[in-house]
């Protein structure tokens, strides 16, 4: 697995993607950064940062408005590729800090007359992570208009398509946990930008069997 930079991510610092994410999965939550997404860790973030550490239960150093590794898989934010536990909580999104921009069921161009998932705009490198425990069922470059794919067969019996990846960081047959990175954010295939096209299929099942997303 290659490693995500959100040891970057310190009070003071700037950056467009990991912090934007982090500002994203603070908001996501419901702490108020009043300036918004501005990619700046300032005092907005850090007091942001320091209400979501005290959700968790935490105090003192704890929560001083800094993450560390449990504050940001806390976040569904992975530390270094890797997530400790995977025994978490429910993973809000697949792509976490960012929210449905195009819906499941929407009617449109496409081949079975619907739209057969829910997208997630996001920009280009931004994580998509396993939404349960599972396996890889395939991870190919073969997936036409659906270009880069990770299939993940979870542990409820659903398969999970993420579609349009930049980069695959999985398998075929790997082993994954709730929360685990699977790939990046792209736009290969038939895409008008970035997103993610995030499918839930009955296990085994093809284009047109989908279902609203859920796990
Ligand atoms: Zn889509």
């Amino acid at each position: 697995m290659a490693t995500i930079e959100f040891s970057h991510v310190r009070f003071g610092a700037t950056d467009s993607t990991c912090i934007v994410a982090f500002q994203k999965a603070l908001i996501s939550r419901g702490h108020r950064i009043p300036s918004g997404p501005t990619g700046l860790y300032g005092e907005e973030t850090k007091a942001a940062c320091a209400a979501f550490q005290r959700a968790q239960g935490w105090s003192g150093s704890g929560a001083d408005g800094l993450p560390g590794p449990q504050t940001l898989a806390r976040l569904s934010l992975s530390d270094g590729g890797h997530r400790s536990g995977g025994s978490g909580g429910r993973i809000a999104s697949p792509v976490p800090g960012y929210r449905i921009s195009h819906r499941y069921g929407a009617s449109g161009p496409y081949t079975a007359g619907y739209h057969t998932g829910d997208d997630y705009a996001a920009p280009t490198g931004t994580p998509v992570v396993a939404v349960r425990d599972g396996t890889i069922a395939w991870s190919n470059g073969d997936g036409g208009s659906y270009g880069n794919w990770v299939c993940l067969r979870a542990d409820n019996g659903r398969d999970y398509l993420y579609c349009h990846l930049s980069r695959r960081e999985v398998g075929k047959g790997d082993r994954v946990k709730a929360g685990d990175r699977l790939g990046r954010v792209g736009s290969t295939g038939n895409t008008t930008g970035p997103h993610l096209h995030f499918e839930d299929r009955p296990r085994g099942g093809g284009y047109g069997q989908d279902r609203d997303p859920s796990w």
